[in-house]
């Protein structure tokens, strides 16, 4: 069969297909609305996951404390009706079990599993100029040729580990957070340490902290972390969500961080003597609300980032009681907001327990790992269990693992190790037909509740599908001009604001050297993004090569 004759809509429950339309890589929350959405405009479609079930990162994250910092209705797909009248959540902010049941549930529903192909990484991709076709293969040994490739592989979904002098050596259970096996870790009685403190590591320290002989917790930078309030959903909840859907939907659409909130004021506008009030209003909310929306000029009025972070130090502070404590804690060194703010529930509280111990590794840092537990330079930590909970390989961890070849046979790798660089942080020049979802240079890739981002993303890239099917092309890229161009308005955009001034956060993508580079959070907005995106639709995808 020639690249031509690909037939639309080929029964997916044959055996293996040779040719496709499409190609899919991953199944997390963008891997399964993308297939979904393939698969109603009637391409012939194949998902690869590397894990044996569907969630992405609520498959692999089932460490101790897990759970969602995107309150409760928003961090659901958006794409169904039927499937919001139907859907119950039992907390404002739900815990990693409930959400994966969440996605296998909708993989079910709308009969997805059988596109999917579990177990199974894809390794390569590379670009045939002739066909105008991909030929993808497997770890499991299989070829494929799909004329779009879509890598729904997520932004933060390859772990990171430091190279710890004698990492390998530890005698005891050591697992990153995004590995924890599905039996669990047994901690009761252990001598744990946790290593990071960001998201992740709040929502371990927080949770194991009474469950473990004695935990030591290595900190190297300190964040400011806000409380979560988490009730129980009712059903009157599940009923205003309902009602609420078309007025949601649309409002999330064109938010600012993909949480529907009330407008912020300027800082400027709203009087001194009621910016407390106003910031204990939002502080109460007990969401993320008081990161992206407490000022509308948070992120580029140095005087109302000052306020919030006085603010949010100053309630940091009178949870901590002991002064030295505090001073470990409480960031002083950069603003509130200029890396991901993560929520928390007790987690100050943990370190005033008798058996937590708090490592500041800028005074004491990590020297080794040996068989029996950590060195640092101040002494050793006999240790049972170390758990990494030290992020991701971040905006493109996962992709760059992939051995992919654009036209004229150039490696993705390479090109994004000399100036890393997309259009819309969809697609990149030299590689037509391939697409990608929570890339660097959108909103999805760091600064979003990530079901609305990322379901525009999908809907995105299956117009631009469509558009070059019906039109009877053979491909669709970017021009070199409209990617500069992009990276030109990001840059623009995204750098002078608060989150562009921190140096030190994985919005930040670190270069081959370690170096930390460019900023791949895009901060022009979700409104900004979308309408760049609608208009690149809109005009016919002026601006592109199609061929
Ligand atoms: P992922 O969920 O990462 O899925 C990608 C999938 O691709 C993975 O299953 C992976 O196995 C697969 N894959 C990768 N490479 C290959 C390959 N070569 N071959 C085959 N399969 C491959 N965002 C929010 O907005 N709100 C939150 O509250 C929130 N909480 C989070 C909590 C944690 C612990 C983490 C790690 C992230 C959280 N995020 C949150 C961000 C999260 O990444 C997104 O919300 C979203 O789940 C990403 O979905 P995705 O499908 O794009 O990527
Ligand atoms: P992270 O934000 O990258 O934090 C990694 C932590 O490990 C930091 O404390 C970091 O310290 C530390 N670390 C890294 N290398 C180290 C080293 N060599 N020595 C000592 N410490 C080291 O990763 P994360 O906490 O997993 O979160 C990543 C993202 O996932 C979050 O920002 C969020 O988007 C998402 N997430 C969301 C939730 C949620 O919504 N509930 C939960 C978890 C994760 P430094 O800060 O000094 O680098």
């Amino acid at each position: 069969m020639s690249v031509n004759q690909l037939e639309p809509g080929k029964d997916p429950g044959t055996p293996t297909p040779q040719m496709l339309d499409a190609i899919v890589v991953g199944a997390g929350i963008g891997g399964v609305y993308q297939l979904y959405r393939l698969l109603q405009d009637g391409l012939s479609v194949r998902a690869f996951e590397a894990a044996d079930g569907v969630g992405g990162v609520w498959f692999w994250n089932r460490y101790p404390g897990a759970r969602v910092d995107s309150h409760f209705p928003h961090y659901q797909f958006w794409f169904s009706r039927e499937l919001w009248d139907e859907s119950d959540w039992t907390e404002t902010f739900p815990a990693q079990p409930e959400i994966e049941r969440y996605v296998n549930h909708v993989v079910d529903k709308f009969d997805l599993r059988r596109h999917i192909s579990f177990s199974t990484r894809v390794t390569s991709a590379v670009f045939d100029d002739a066909t105008g076709t991909w030929r993808v293969t497997t770890d499991a040994g299989e070829t494929l040729v799909a004329r779009f490739v879509v890598f729904n592989t997520g932004g933060l979904s390859t772990p990171k580990i430091p190279p710890f002098k004698g990492h390998d050596s530890f005698a005891g259970v050591s697992c990153h957070t995004s590995h924890w096996p599905k039996e669990g870790v047994d901690l009761a009685g252990k001598r744990v340490a946790v290593i990071g403190t960001a998201a992740t590591g709040i929502q371990v320290i927080q949770t194991i902290a009474s469950q473990v002989a004695h935990l030591t917790v290595f900190q190297r930078t300190p964040n400011y972390a806000v409380p979560m309030k988490n009730p129980k959903i009712t059903e009157s909840d599940l009923t205003w969500m309902r009602e609420s859907f078309d007025e949601l939907s649309k409002k999330v659409r064109w938010s600012r961080g993909g949480f529907v909130f009330e407008d912020p004021p300027y800082f400027r506008d709203l009087p001194a003597d009621q910016r407390d009030a106003h910031m204990q209003a939002i502080w109460d909310s007990g969401n993320l609300s008081i990161w992206g929306n407490s000022f509308a000029d948070f992120q580029s009025n140095q005087q109302a980032n000052d306020y919030v972070t006085q603010f949010v130090r100053d309630r940091m502070r009178e949870r901590i009681k002991d002064p030295a404590l505090a001073a470990k804690l409480i960031p002083t060194d950069y603003s509130f907001g200029t890396r991901r703010v993560p929520l928390e529930n007790g987690y100050f509280e943990a370190f005033s327990r008798d058996n937590v111990s708090l490592v500041d590794l800028r005074e004491d840092p990590i020297d080794s790992i040996n068989a029996s537990g950590i060195r640092t330079r101040a002494g050793h930590h006999e240790l049972d269990v170390i758990i990494y909970a030290t992020g991701f390989d971040s905006g493109v961890g996962s992709i760059n693992r992939i051995d992919i070849r654009g036209a004229a046979g150039v490696s993705l790798k390479q090109l994004w190790s000399e100036e890393l660089c997309t259009t819309v942080g969809m697609q990149v020049h030299g590689f037509p037909n391939l697409f990608m979802t929570m890339a660097p240079f959108a909103p999805a890739a760091a600064i979003c509740n990530v079901p609305v981002c990322v379901d525009q993303q999908c809907d995105w890239i299956a117009d631009a599908i469509g558009f070059v099917r019906s039109k009877g092309l053979r491909s669709i890229q970017p021009s070199a001009q409209t990617q500069q161009a992009w990276m030109d308005h990001h840059r623009a955009v995204s750098e002078p604001t608060m989150i562009g001034r921190n140096m030190n956060s994985w919005y930040r993508r670190e270069g081959p050297d370690g170096s930390k580079r460019e900023l791949i959070a895009y901060l022009g907005g979700i409104p900004a993004y979308r309408r760049a995106c609608d208009d690149m639709i809109a005009g016919g995808f002026k601006g592109f090569e199609l061929v």
